[in-house]
């Protein structure tokens, strides 16, 4: 067997099977070893059972006290249930569609269960536990067990046995980084790391494989960051001046800029006039105000007689952009002709939009990153603002200059970055950062609690609803799926349909939605059609609806702190006082340690530099940081050992004397395609 062979080599794997994996884009043996586990599953030693453990998954040892009991439900579902007693506790064991189990589970077996602690009008059960006689459980005891995502109709176990095979028979080639090079690194070679992480022998075993991935992730993005950056300084043939409309719109704000807006106004300024291709990028916390800065970019660009493209992750903050630009357009009315250009417009609409773009008609383009970039013929676009969440690389500038030259680039983030790893992400760029809060803001007031509390959070919610103002929800999830431990958008919009007063208007929002329904939604939220607006974390990026006053974050400890104070910052943008609760399941102390974080302070940068403390080895599946960094494996917070090795490391193979080596290492950095993400590719 060699890594380029197809699938089907291994044993087991037929044309049905080869096909599944190639859902998974999963065609040569080469593939599958590099299908990294996407999670683990510990086997923790059984525990004594607990109240506290309800919604967590739990193993527990005990006695099977009956045999099992069998239902057939209306429309053919079977039921076998049985009580186990554990310690001095009997609990529930209940199967679904599993009528072969009874042989499995009888009485008097001394067994080992392991599943989600439940706890309703039944009492305590598990539904659809993992069954272990005693000495199976001993074998995977303290083991980490890879999960892989799959697809239908291959298992996880089919995987692992098939992973198996190909390790058994084929070796990958070499790494890229030499003997010396990872010696001096502290890392183990990509094979070996690829090994350690399907099959780890134990938790270090696991973390230096992580290691090497995550330096590779690493690698994969600065090299080629750094490298350009060197032929980053295009001049720029279209030369702007100062104009006086960005001086009335100034005026014409109902509100004075903050300092560090107009200092960061000044850079871009300097930028634009330059002579030298603008390459910015304006970090500010969420709520500091940079949508404005980007508009007087965008207005300047347009009086010089240019155009200029917004560009934005989502429809519904495109389009919210789009209407504020209009209200800027009807002061300019001859300077400043915009147009919106998203996926769920008509066919018509959008090749409508396209012609006024190719023939200079609209000037001031704002739509979804990928519209904008890639069916696009501009006449002069000389200006490109990304608004959060995602980088402008060298190749996107490629592309734009093969549509119209050289442009300005301006990013917009709200990612809370400290600044050394700031200066290492982002080493190609300028940095101008808006680091005060408009004056008069109400600071949000938060409170990190459990689920004893939602009852009264439900009446908190409902009496802001009553004054006019709005609230919302977020879930972790979209749907039910086997985990009932995490809340779900769709359960919980029924649940509270049916317990809220009659009249109050509640909708959900997730990802999976079409672009239409999102931005009808979203449409009638900002229009205060919607009380209650129950939504994953969508709605994180920018959305601004400043009559919302409170957020409920389910779940809370789920999500990594810098997200939870992106979407904390969707309440508090009006002149009312907000409010955010963090309501989670979890009572062990560290949880509350992290989640009482974000009552202390309101400042993103202060909250990741806290949560990055606070975090230890055993992080490592958990939680992971949002924002715009979505590496696959990576996190720059907890990796940022690795981030900085990598950056020193880059930067020495970036010296002319390294010049051929740096070539080696770029080239071979592709054998090892794990599907990271580009975050150059918009
Ligand atoms: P973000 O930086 O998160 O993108 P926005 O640009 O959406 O923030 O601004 C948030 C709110 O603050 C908007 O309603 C905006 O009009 C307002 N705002 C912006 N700058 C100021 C300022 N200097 N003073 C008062 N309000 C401001
Ligand atoms: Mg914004």
């Amino acid at each position: 067997m060699r890594a380029e062979d197809n699938i089907n080599v291994i044993k087991g794997v037929g044309v049905k099977v080869a096909d599944a994996f190639s859902k998974l884009n999963i065609v040569s043996v080469k593939d599958l070893m590099l299908h990294i586990p996407k999670n683990y599953e510990l086997y923790e030693e059984p525990s004594a059972l607990s109240e506290e453990k309800t919604g967590y998954k739990v193993a527990l040892r005990g006695r099977v006290l009956n045999d099992t009991w069998f239902m057939r439900k209306k429309g053919g579902m079977t039921l076998n249930k049985v009580s186990f007693l554990t310690g001095d506790c009997k609990i529930g064991l209940v199967f679904f569609n599993m009528p072969y189990i009874k042989k499995a589970v009888e009485k008097e077996d001394e067994i080992i269960v392991r599943g989600i602690l439940s706890h309703d009008r039944f009492g305590l059960h598990i539904n659809q536990p993992a069954v272990f006689s005693l000495e199976k459980y001993k074998e995977v005891e303290n083991t980490l067990v890879p999960v892989y995502s799959t697809v239908k109709g291959i298992s996880n176990n089919a995987v692992r046995k098939y992973m198996a095979e190909a390790f058994a028979s084929v070796s990958l080639k070499d790494d890229y980084l030499n003997a010396d090079e990872l010696n001096e690194l502290g890392l183990i070679s990509f094979p070996e790391a690829l090994r350690a992480l399907h099959f780890p022998r134990d938790y270090e075993d696991f973390v230096k494989g992580h290691d090497r991935l995550v330096f590779h992730e690493f690698i994969s993005f600065l090299l080629p960051v750094k490298r350009d950056r060197e032929a980053s300084k295009y001049s720029f043939d279209k030369p702007m001046i100062e104009v006086a409309e960005t001086v009335r719109y100034i005026e014409s704000l109902p509100f004075e800029l903050t300092d560090a807006q107009k200092n960061t106004w000044n850079d871009i300024k300097n930028d634009m006039t330059s002579g030298l291709c603008m390459n910015r990028l304006v970090q500010g916390d969420v709520g500091s105000g940079k949508t404005v800065i980007a508009f007087l970019a965008l207005l300047m660009n347009c009086v010089n007689g240019y155009q200029g493209a917004l560009m934005a992750p989502t429809e519904v903050l495109a389009k919210q952009h789009y209407e504020n630009v209009k209200a800027m357009a009807e002061l300019f009315p001859d300077a400043v002709r915009p147009v919106l250009l998203i996926g769920s417009m008509s066919a018509k609409d959008k090749n409508e939009a396209r012609k006024r773009i190719s023939s200079g008609d609209a000037n001031l383009i704002i739509g979804t990153n990928a519209l904008i970039q890639a069916s696009v013929e501009y006449k002069t676009l000389t200006l490109v603002i990304t608004d959060e969440q995602h980088r402008f690389g060298v190749k996107q500038r490629e592309s734009l200059a093969d549509k119209g030259g050289n442009v300005h680039i301006l990013v917009m983030s709200a990612t809370p970055i400290p600044r050394t790893l700031a200066m290492i992400m982002y080493g190609d760029l300028a940095i101008s950062v808006i680091d005060v809060l408009p004056a008069g803001r109400l600071p949000i007031k938060n409170a990190a609690v459990d689920f004893k509390y939602r009852k009264k959070a439900f009446e908190f919610i409902l009496d802001e609803v009553k004054k006019g103002h709005q609230a919302y929800i977020i879930c972790p999830m979209v749907e039910d799926n086997d985990n009932d431990e995490l809340q779900n958008v769709i359960d919980y919009t029924d649940m509270l349909n049916e317990i809220m007063p009659k009249g109050t208007a509640i909708a959900f929002l997730h990802g999976k939605m079409k672009g239409s329904e999102k931005n009808a939604i979203m449409d009638r939220f900002a229009g205060g059609d919607i009380d209650i607006l129950v939504s994953t974390t969508v709605i994180e990026v920018g959305i601004n609806v400043p009559n919302a006053t409170v957020m409920l974050v389910e779940n809370a400890d789920r999500f990594g702190l810098a997200t939870l104070h992106q979407l904390r910052g969707r309440v508090g943008r009006g002149d009312a006082q907000s409010y955010c609760i963090f309501m989670s399941g979890k009572t062990d102390q560290k949880v509350k340690e992290r989640l009482e974080i974000l009552t202390k302070y309101n400042d993103g940068f202060k909250i990741a530099d806290e949560d990055m403390k606070l975090r230890g080895p055993g992080d490592i599946f958990g939680i992971r940081q949002s924002g715009e960094f979505n590496f696959r494996f990576a996190d720059i917070y907890n990796d940022s050992t690795v981030l900085k090795k990598c950056a020193a490391f880059t930067d020495k193979l970036l010296l002319a004397e390294y010049n051929e080596r740096m070539q080696e290492v770029s080239a071979g950095i592709s054998d090892y395609d794990i599907g990271h993400v580009d975050f150059r590719t918009i």
